[in-house]
């Protein structure tokens, strides 16, 4: 199984429009984004957009909320 996230190639994280410098950038990729399905299922970016299609740019895998409330901190 592709250990990679399934939002890999699109997440923006990834592709630089969140503006995360290199070193947090490569941990959060250590850590979530190429570390499986248990880990990348851990990532509140994952968590918002497996419930409502969606994340914010500017939230962070490691974000204190959890899911439901970047939800409704958003309103999204
Ligand atoms: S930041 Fe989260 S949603 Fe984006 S690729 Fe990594 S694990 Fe997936």
């Amino acid at each position: 199984m592709d250990k990679r996230c399934i939002y890999y190639e699109t997440c923006p994280i990834l592709t630089g429009k969140a503006g995360v410098d290199e070193a947090t950038l490569n941990n959060y990729k250590k850590i979530y984004c190429e570390a499986g399905r248990d880990m990348w299922g851990l990532c509140r970016r994952f968590q918002v957009r497996e419930i409502v299609g969606r994340c914010p740019v500017e939230v962070l895998p490691d974000a204190p909320e959890d899911a439901l409330e970047i939800i409704e901190k958003y309103d999204l």
